[in-house]
Formats: structure tokens, sequence, C-alpha cells
């Protein structure tokens, strides 16, 4: 096996494929699939995960911002792609590169209305969302009868799907909520059809609602963390394969006498003579100040090393202490054996925050 010589995040395709097709093996047969691929696909290589995903036989791929869907379409992707979270000065971007809009309140309805119109379009697609629960964006049921009048008005925009978004899908004990949010949507659904007169593709379920409420599937789900290899509970991350490793070397190894201090502030004291090692990976990469002080950890030669003192913008000191390994050895900071799960929860989060933070400065390398 090749040396790692530097910080490098490795994707596996074929991890992200296998995860894929599992989450297809719990849809049904019509249900439609969307690649949520938003902020760099959860931070790996949004270029690379969604022309894969795009061979794939992926339907529908998000984003949360527009500036991410352009970059999408000037890497080639041709589907249709939902920008999550768009805002209104993105709005004639969002026309020019066909990408298509989540509305979710009057004043963007409005200022969308508008600019479409504007461009001279007609029937172009959108997308609504409704608040069930969650109370982060989106329109409430007693407004369907308004956004009718103001849609009926135009010939702009059409409606091609409305969704909402679960709040603790992954959550046993908030099954009844769920259950509330899943019924809001379908009486939703219900008024809508009543005013409008059809009924456009329904989607509610993120990865855990995928696993979770296989009844809430409507017309399509949206996933993001299933595809990197996140189940988000013990008993599903065995059926998935995370996608990612984040590998590192050993720069510079330090003999400690007792009493001495490593890092910043002096932050960590050797009780005894020890051994650190100093690995090039630091907050600016994405390991936040919260795994330092032995909180967080690599591994080393197969061995758990906790990383002493502050995290640094650009390194880290591990405690190698009875580790057989020298400068220049490999480390893994996580892996599919040793998850971004179990080092996000040595900090106290969890593997979304983890893998989202790998910064734009390490080398991603692709493993076909
Ligand atoms: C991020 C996001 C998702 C994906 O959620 P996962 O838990 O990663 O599957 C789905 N829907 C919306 C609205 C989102 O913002």
């Amino acid at each position: 096996m090749p040396k790692t010589q530097e910080t490098t995040l490795e994707i596996d395709l074929s991890a992200l494929k296998h995860n894929f097709q599992y989450l297809k093996s719990k849809l049904q047969k019509n249900t439609k699939f969307l690649a949520v691929v938003k902020a760099f696909a959860y931070g790996h290589d949004a270029d690379q995960i969604a022309l894969h995903l795009q061979n794939l036989d992926v339907d529908y791929f998000a984003v949360a911002y527009t500036n991410e869907g352009v970059a999408l379409r000037d890497a080639g992707i041709t589907k249709p792609i939902l920008v999550l979270h768009p805002l209104p000065v993105g709005f004639s971007t969002i026309i020019d590169r066909c990408l298509e809009p989540s509305i979710y309140n009057n004043k963007v309805l409005n200022a969308f209305v508008q600019i479409a119109a504007e461009k001279n379009q007609k029937d172009y697609p959108i997308h609504l969302k409704f608040n069930t629960g969650l109370n982060r964006l989106g329109f409430s049921e007693n407004e369907v009868e308004d956004i009718y009048s103001k849609l009926n008005a135009s010939n702009a925009v059409s409606v091609k799907s409305i969704f909402s978004h679960l709040a603790a899908s992954e959550d046993p004990s908030e099954k009844e909520f769920m259950m509330h949010q899943i019924n809001s949507f379908k009486s939703i659904s219900e008024k809508f059809k009543s005013f409008f007169g059809y009924q456009p593709m329904l989607h509610m379920c993120n990865t855990s609602g995928i696993l979770n409420y296989p009844d809430a599937q409507f017309d399509m789900v949206r996933s993001g963390i299933g595809l990197y290899g996140f189940g988000n509970s013990e008993m599903e991350n065995k059926y998935f394969k995370p996608i990612a490793s984040l590998k590192s070397v050993i720069s510079q190894i330090h003999d400690i006498e007792e009493g001495e201090t490593v890092g910043y502030n002096r932050a960590y004291k050797s009780k005894s003579s020890m051994r650190t090692a100093t690995i090039p990976i630091g907050h600016a990469d994405g390991i936040g100040r919260p795994y330092g002080n032995e909180k967080g950890f690599v591994i080393i030669a197969g061995k758990k090393a906790s990383i002493v003192g502050n995290v640094c913008m650009d390194m880290i000191m591990v405690n190698i202490t009875g580790i057989a390994c020298e400068e220049g050895d490999e480390v893994i900071i996580f892996d599919a054996s040793n998850t971004a799960d179990e080092l996000a929860h040595s900090a106290n989060t969890i593997s979304y925050e983890l893998i989202t933070a790998i910064s734009q400065r390490v080398k991603r390398t692709i493993k076909k």
C-alpha cells in the first residue's frame, strides 16, 4: 500500500454506489431519489460525487445555495437541481442556470414570480416548502389559498413539487411528533390539490426518514448522509460504508520530559516522560478545537493516539507513548472502520459536522 505523504481525503466511489443501492433497496419501485450534495457533498467533493451519482440512476440533486448549483452545472450536471435555501439575490442566476428554487415564504414567492415574468418564463419549475414542525423554513398550511391566488394570476412559474422536512427522523422517541408532521404534510397536499386541481410531486424524507418511516416516501426521498456512509444509528450504520478516509502523516516526533508542556497556552502538562507526534492537520483543516485536550484521537499503527493540548490552526500533537511508529508513518483520522461518527462523538458533535468541516485545503483523491 502506498504510504500517505500529506493530509488527504480519499473518496471511495464504490462505497458511494453501495450506499446508494442500499438506500434504493428501501424504496418503493416508483419513488424517485434526490441526492443531497450541498456543502461540497458534505465536505467530500461535490463535482466528483455528483458526476458519479448522475451515472447511477439518481433523479434529482439538491444543494443549499445558488452558487453550489452553479458549480454543479459548470461541472457538467444536467439533471434537475433543487436549491433548498435560495435567497432573492440569486434568483436571476437560478433561472439562467436552470436551477429550481425552493420557495418558502411570500417574500421569496413574490420576488421569484416577478423575476421569472421579467425573464419571460412560462411554467418555470418551483418547489414549495411547507413547515410542519421544524420551524426553520416554509409556508404554513393556512397560506395555501394565498399561494393559489398569487400563482393563478401568473403563468411564469409552475409548482413541480411540495415538500417538508422532518425534525427528528433519527430519534425513535420522537415518533409521535414525526407522525404528526407526516399527517400535516398529507393534509397540506390535499389542500393544495383542492385549490390547484392537481397533485405535484410530494417529498418529505431525509436519510433517517427513509429508514424509519417507509410509509412517508411519497413520490421522492432526499438523502444526504446515507450516501456518504452513515445511517444515524448503530444498527443502521452496519449497512452503510463511509466513503471517505482522512489520512495524514507524522511530521515530527518529540520526547517530552515529565513536567514539560505541549502546544499553545501550554495547555498540556506531561505527568511523566512521554512521546508525541506532530500531525499536519489542524482547525483550519476541519479538526476543531473541541477535539483538543484528549477528547479527540487519531489512529497510528492500529492504536488510538489522543490529541494533547490545544488544536493548532495547522497541526495537532498526539500522544504516541507506547506506539511503535516513526516520522513519515501514516496516520488515520477516520476511515471506514475508525469512523467519523465515532470521532465526532468524542467532541460531542455528529458526523455531519465533522465531515462537512474538512476544508478545501485538504487534498482529495478519488478511488474508483
Ligand atoms: C440536508 C437536507 C436533507 C438531507 O438530510 P440527510 O439527513 O443528510 O439525509 C434533506 N432535506 C433537506 C431539506 C435538507 O436540508
